[in-house]
C-alpha cells in the first residue's frame, strides 16, 4: 500500500485569478479550434464542446442541434447503422459526430460498418468505463491499423502513465474521468477515483508532450467549470448532466408537483442495463444512478449560456482565443 499525499483538485476548490486583459468584448474571443493530431492527417476545426454518448445526451438530435456552433456529438452506440445512414441523409453532419463502440470483437464488425457509412466520417470513440485494462489498449493498436486515417478518441483514464499508453497505441484523443460523472457511483461502489482537475493537467501535460490530446469527461456542473478544463488543459470537454433535460435527448417526460422533469441515467445503471442488455450480469453491480433533471425545452439557450461562460473567462484573463486559455490562467 502506498499512499499519494500530493494535493489534487477537482473544479470547486479553485477559481482562475483575473488579470489585465486587451480584450474590450467577448465576442472578441475565438473559440473555434484548429486540430491536428498525432496518427492521422485529417484536421478537425471546431468548438471542441462535445455531447456524452450517453443514451439522452448522444443523440441524432443533439448531434443536429450543436452542429450549428460547430460542436461535436460523440453518438450513443446502441443506434444502428441502419438508423445512423437515415440521420445522415437527414442533415446530421458526419464532420460533427464521432461513431462510439466499445471493445469487443461484435463491435468492431459494427463499427467497420458504421464507418464505411460516410468518408466525413473522422471520429471513432472508444468508451469503456475502465480504459486501464491491458486488452483495452490492444484493442486500440487494432483500431487503428484498421483506421489508420480517423481520429481515435479512447478512454477512460485519469492518470498520465496510462494517457501516455493510450497515445503510443494510437489513440489520438484520450479521454479523461474516472468518477466525476453526475450520475457515476464508482467512487461510491468501488472507491475508485481521480479529481478531475488534476487528472485534466496532468493527462494534458502527458498527451501534449506526445502531440496527444485530451478530452475531460464528467463533473461539469455550470459553464465555469467548462471554462476551469479547458483552463487545466483540456483541448475537448465532454458533457453529460448540463446537456440533459432538452428536448434533443428525446428522454422521458414525467410532472410531478407541477413541473417537468427528464430522466438522466448512467450508462451504466440499472436502468441502462436493462434497456440495453435485459439486465445486470449477476457478477457486477450498477455504477450509475438515474435522476430526474428539471426540463429545460430546446437546448439553444443553455449552448449560449455554455459558450459565454467560456468567453467571460477568456476575457477575464486576456486570452483571445480558447486555445490560449490554459497559457493565460492562474487558479487560485
Ligand atoms: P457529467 O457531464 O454528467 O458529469 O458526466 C458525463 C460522463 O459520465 C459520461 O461521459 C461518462 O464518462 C460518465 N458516465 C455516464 N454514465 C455513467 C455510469 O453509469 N457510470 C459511470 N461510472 N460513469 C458514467
Amino acid at each position: 500500500m502506498r499512499i499519494d499525499d500530493d494535493l489534487k483538485l477537482t473544479f470547486r476548490d479553485v477559481l482562475i485569478r483575473p488579470k489585465r486583459s486587451t480584450l474590450k468584448s467577448r465576442s472578441d474571443v475565438s473559440l473555434s479550434r484548429i486540430f491536428k493530431f498525432r496518427h492521422t492527417k485529417i484536421e478537425w476545426e471546431g468548438v471542441p464542446v462535445v455531447a456524452a454518448n450517453m443514451d439522452t445526451t448522444g443523440t441524432f438530435e443533439m448531434a443536429k442541434a450543436l452542429q450549428g456552433n460547430n460542436m461535436l456529438t460523440c453518438l450513443q452506440k446502441f443506434y444502428s447503422v441502419k438508423e445512423i445512414k437515415k440521420a445522415i441523409e437527414e442533415g446530421m453532419n458526419p464532420n460533427n459526430i464521432a461513431v462510439t463502440s466499445g471493445s469487443t470483437e461484435e463491435s468492431l464488425e459494427l463499427l467497420k460498418r458504421k464507418m464505411a457509412l460516410s468518408s466525413d466520417l473522422k471520429f471513432i470513440c472508444l468508451d469503456v468505463a475502465n480504459g486501464y485494462r491491458e486488452d483495452f489498449l490492444q484493442f486500440v493498436r487494432r483500431i487503428r491499423k484498421e483506421f489508420n486515417d480517423k481520429i481515435i478518441i479512447a478512454g477512460n483514464v485519469a492518470t498520465r502513465e496510462m494517457t501516455e499508453a493510450l497515445i503510443l497505441a494510437g489513440a489520438d484523443i484520450v479521454k479523461v474521468g474516472i468518477g466525476p460523472g453526475s450520475v457515476c457511483t464508482t467512487r461510491k461502489v468501488a472507491g475508485v477515483g481521480y479529481p478531475q482537475l488534476s487528472a485534466i493537467s496532468e493527462c494534458s501535460d502527458a498527451a501534449h508532450g506526445l502531440a496527444g490530446h485530451v478530452m475531460s469527461d464528467g463533473g461539469c456542473t455550470s459553464p465555469g467549470d467548462v471554462a476551469k478544463a479547458f483552463a487545466a488543459g483540456a483541448d475537448f470537454v465532454m458533457l453529460g448532466g448540463m446537456l440533459a433535460g432538452h428536448d434533443e435527448g428525446k428522454g422521458k417526460i414525467v410532472k410531478s408537483n407541477g413541473s417537468k422533469y427528464i430522466e438522466f441515467y448512467g450508462s451504466s445503471s440499472l436502468t441502462a442495463n436493462k434497456k440495453h442488455y435485459g439486465g445486470l450480469s449477476d457478477y457486477r453491480s450498477s455504477e450509475g444512478r438515474v435522476v430526474r433533471v428539471k426540463y429545460r425545452g430546446k437546448i439553444k439557450d443553455t449552448i449560449s449560456n455554455i459558450l459565454g461562460g467560456i468567453r467571460s473567462s477568456c476575457t477575464y484573463v486576456g486570452a483571445p482565443s480558447l486555445k490560449q486559455l490554459s497559457k493565460c490562467t492562474t487558479f487560485v
